[in-house]
């Protein structure tokens, strides 16, 4: 329920959604849930306005709510609409370009009828999911073929327009596999809430073994031998690659007072202390029987 979820430590939702990717829906939904408490007594509001001003729900997920469970008259813009839309009426150009939504936004409200709305929502998302699919649309089946523009230019599938194709920036990162030299196990870090893997658990990450010192200064650690790499992967990202160096050293603690926050904790082995993403748990679970 949204009060059970909303009272939910965001360790354990975050847990839950470990491996899935895409964590910043975890954390809206936490954070919506949260605020419906809060401002709207633990019930979705149901205006339009209102439901876009929670996080994690745009325009057209808002449509979709309401008009799917109200009947409410709203226009909806999901991946699948969109291909319909763009097929149909033979729309150039990436739905991603601001001009390109724009048209499909109007032309969806301009389709949208103010009865059975919710009716010809779901048709129009099991069209795209169906039938219009994004590789093999089967337009013998389809219930609006005989006036798309699309089928009578002989290539569905050139709409919508692909993205243009740039490719993905390379960053680098170093994780630092910190062992206790007592044997209490590897440092994890929860990281910021906000950017990748926000509220995640995490290795401590520096840009460059430069900063290492500094780090483990600020830390209140000191190292006992050289750092040592352990492993090398790349991790891919929707719009960049991650090539992370891991470094292995051990450690002792010099100031117990500035390392131990909420957000440190030495791990040994057994359940992470909330959600890990993917690549840091396949490093870590590689580690633990190799360094501790
Ligand atoms: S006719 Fe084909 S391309 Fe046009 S909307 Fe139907 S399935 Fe899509």
């Amino acid at each position: 329920t949204l009060p059970a979820l909303a009272e939910a430590p965001a360790d354990e939702v975050l847990a839950h959604w470990s491996g899935l990717g895409y964590y910043a829906r975890a954390r809206n939904l936490h954070a919506c849930a949260k605020l419906v408490v809060e401002q709207h007594d633990g019930k979705l509001p149901e205006d339009i306005d209102a439901l876009i001003a929670l996080p994690g729900i745009a325009r057209s997920t808002a449509g979709a709510i309401l008009s799917l469970s109200l009947d409410q008259p709203h226009p909806i813009l999901d991946g699948n609409v969109k291909r319909v839309l763009a097929r149909h009426q033979a729309i150039e150009g990436w739905p991603g370009q601001s001009q390109v939504l724009k048209r499909l936004w109007a032309l969806s409200e301009q389709l949208t009828p103010m009865q059975a709305t919710a009716s010809y929502n779901q048709a129009m998302m099991d069209l795209g999911a169906t039938l219009c699919t994004r590789s093999r649309p089967d337009c013998a089946r389809c219930p609006v073929a005989d006036d798309c523009q699309a089928l009578a230019s002989g290539d569905p599938t050139r709409f919508p327009g692909s993205k243009p194709k740039k490719p993905s920036p390379v960053r680098q990162t170093v994780m630092l596999a910190l062992s206790r030299h007592d044997g209490a196990g590897l440092l994890l870090e929860r990281r910021p809430p906000s950017g990748i893997w926000g509220g995640l658990w995490s290795l401590p990450e520096i840009p460059t073994l430069a900063a290492l010192d500094d780090w483990l200064e600020a830390a209140g650690l000191e190292a006992i031998d050289s750092p040592d790499s352990a492993a090398r992967l790349r991790h891919t990202f929707s719009h960049f690659h991650l090539d992370i160096d891991v470094q292995a050293l051990d450690v002792r603690v010099r100031d117990a007072v500035v390392l131990e926050t909420d957000e440190r904790v030495w791990y040994n082995s057994g359940p992470f202390p909330g959600g890990v993403a993917a690549p840091v748990s396949k490093i870590l679970n590689s580690l633990v029987g190799e360094l501790l």
